[in-house]
């Protein structure tokens, strides 16, 4: 159980950095109301170990009275108090602070309010939401968040100056957090006012920063905790109001009833400094949960590409207002996006959406270059909007040139060409079956298959969930056949459940639904030994049996059986000169004469359940 808890974690920072969906279908939590009406100001850093400075000194009224003799009055109003901050983040401007103008706070007190954005800093102390759920163990998991409180207040001079960044950047409560959470909000309140004439909310957005949680299972959950039993998280996200299901009992802990974005303090990192990360997550909320929610189905199985381009354009907002094409330079370090590397479909296809949604953002970035960043914002933003539930990258290259077409000859050569330089105007599905280690790819990712459950795929239950790309085999020259082998691992502690493999001969797989139905030569599951499958597909496999001697490319893709998402850490492909005293040998021997057209096809259930696929949540 240790086991399945960690593995879970570490799924959630894998899927989560910057952002997923799944944690984030929420409704719930009424804090707001009780910060709101709670002592403002007297309990203001009072959690904070780190004793940074956090412009306390204003406090509330008179009780700034235990610092000196004189009572001091509460600060002035300013209509545009000052503030020591990044405008990007700590990295690219080598800690130093630039000094900034905030946007008017609506309370008089000076707490971080405003008509863009609501901060609240996450203290590590007793109150927080709590969730308890029963997964087995001796009692129920319970997870606890720290508790929400608006902290910052400006100094007696009605500035914020005195706030400055936690050294190091690991304290869990400071408050420059929230001022680099609300300066920055507000400038991308503002830009989508501006530059897109946008608002989506009649009432300040919901940001947490320096969020960090407890559990009674502390052995079991996160690598390690603080001194005070909290545990940094690596992650930001943007939690959704949504009546859809969980996809983890632990993520109850955000449900909430509005929106609202999240900001962890992670072991080292402070995920509010980095701007690039506050626009991403901005960006999701201005994208909202009810686009690019679920993956789709066609006739080559599951896209996943909604759920990319969700990521790929929350980095493109995140990337063109600051005018930089790195997101999270400092919040993800080495796992950074920069939208200046060009990625491309089929090639950098890959299942975890922030790294699959590097083709999409890529593009854009290309034909920012290309049209200026006034023109391509307004493209995107246009295009974004008419985004549903499940649009793909194909559809999104569509409405892209739709609105380019609307704008000039020359924005639409220049979007046609950079949607094709980036493969994404009918890209295939399907990559070579060559050896892979996820030790030594380029991306680190192991590929992986999805379940029935956890990819939402119960409609394919008579033939299993499909992968999301199919692969694609040569038959070398003067080889008699080639070995394909790959591994398999849980992420649980159970072990896999074994893939089969749907291969045809000449043209990729073919889902048709309603009826659900295979359009295959056929599909072998050979047994895991040790959690390595092998299968040897004979030359003839290959070979048209009504052509020449050519041979033929042979596709195929896994299919899932399991109820659990399968991890395929390693890939081979081995060719053989022969079979001689071979197993699992896939001989592809033609079908007899009297069984016709029928043979390659399997039949479903009743449908495909159409349109999208839950994809177990969202950005
Ligand atoms: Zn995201």
């Amino acid at each position: 159980m240790a086991k399945q808890i960690k593995r879970w974690v570490e799924r959630l920072q894998l899927t989560c950095r910057v952002g997923l969906v799944s944690l984030c279908t929420i409704t719930g939590c009424d804090d707001t109301q009780s910060v709101e009406g709670g002592t403002a100001g007297a309990g203001a850093l009072a959690g904070d170990p780190a004793g940074v400075s956090a412009g306390e000194q204003g406090g509330s009224g008179g009780e700034g009275g235990e610092g000196g003799a004189v009572p001091l009055g509460p600060p002035p109003h300013l209509s545009a108090p000052k503030a020591m901050l990044f405008n990007l983040d700590p990295i690219i401007e080598d800690y130093t602070r630039t000094e900034v103008e905030l946007t008017t706070t609506t309370h008089e007190d000076g707490r971080l309010t405003s008509h863009a954005v609501k901060v609240f800093n996450c203290l590590n102390e007793p109150g927080g939401v709590t969730f308890e759920t029963d997964i087995g163990l001796e009692e129920p998991l319970r997870v606890s968040l720290c508790r929400e409180e608006q902290v910052a207040r400006p100094d007696q001079d009605g500035h914020y100056l005195s706030v400055r960044p936690s050294s190091p950047t690991s304290d869990p409560n400071d408050s420059f957090a929230e001022l680099m959470m609300y300066y920055h909000v507000n400038r991308a309140y503002e830009y989508y006012l501006t530059q897109h004439d946008y608002t989506r909310y009649d009432e300040p957005l919901k940001a947490v920063v320096n969020v960090q949680l407890t559990t009674n299972y502390p052995d079991y959950y996160l690598d390690e905790p603080n001194s005070d039993g909290y545990f940094p998280v690596e992650n930001a996200l943007f939690v959704a109001e949504w009546e859809g299901e969980l996809t983890s009992e632990v993520s109850d802990v955000f449900k909430r009833d509005r929106d609202m974005i999240v900001f962890f303090q992670g072991a080292s990192v402070d995920y509010a400094y980095d701007a690039s990360v506050i626009y991403h997550e901005y960006a999701h909320a201005m994208v909202g949960i009810e686009r690019l929610r679920y993956m789709a189905l066609d006739e080559h199985g599951v896209d996943s590409s909604p759920r990319a381009l969700s990521e790929g354009i929350a980095d493109y907002f995140a990337a063109s207002p600051l005018n930089q094409s790195v997101v999270g330079r400092y919040g993800l370090n080495n796992r950074s996006r920069d939208l200046a590397t060009q990625y491309t479909c089929p090639r950098d296809m890959i299942w975890e959406p922030h790294r699959f949604g590097r083709v999409i953002g890529s593009a854009l970035w290309a034909l920012r270059e290309r049209l200026g960043a006034v023109l391509t914002d307004r493209l995107v933003f246009d295009a974004m909007l008419l985004f549903h539930s499940s649009t793909t990258y194909q559809e999104a290259s569509e409405l892209l040139l739709a609105q380019a077409e609307l704008t000039s000859s020359e924005a639409l050569e220049a979007t046609r060409a950079v949607l094709t330089e980036h493969g994404l105007i009918d890209c295939v599905r399907s990559l070579p079956w060559e050896t892979f280690s996820s030790f030594t790819s380029s991306t680190g990712y192991p590929f992986m298959v999805g379940s029935l459950v956890d990819a939402g795929l119960e409609g394919f239950r008579a033939t299993g969930a499909p992968d999301y790309y199919q692969r694609h085999v040569d038959l070398p020259e003067g080889a008699e056949g080639v070995e394909l082998a790959w591994w398999i691992e849980s992420e649980v502690a159970a072990p896999p459940s074994s893939l089969s493999l749907a291969y045809r001969r000449g043209a990729l797989v073919e889902f048709r639904y309603d009826p659900l139905e295979l359009i295959m030569d056929g599909k072998v599951r050979p047994p895991s030994i040790s959690q390595v499958q092998r299968v040897v597909f004979a030359r003839r496999c290959f070979i048209n049996p009504e052509g020449d001697d050519a041979t033929d490319r042979l596709h195929m893709i896994f299919l899932n059986h399991g109820v659990r998402s399968v991890i395929v850490p390693r890939l081979s492909i081995e060719p053989l000169e022969s079979l001689e005293g071979l197993t699992q040998v896939e001989t592809c021997e033609p079908p007899p004469p009297e069984a016709g057209t029928e043979a390659g096809t399997e039949a479903g259930t009743e449908a495909g359940t159409g349109a999208g696929t839950e994809a177990g949540a969202a950005p």
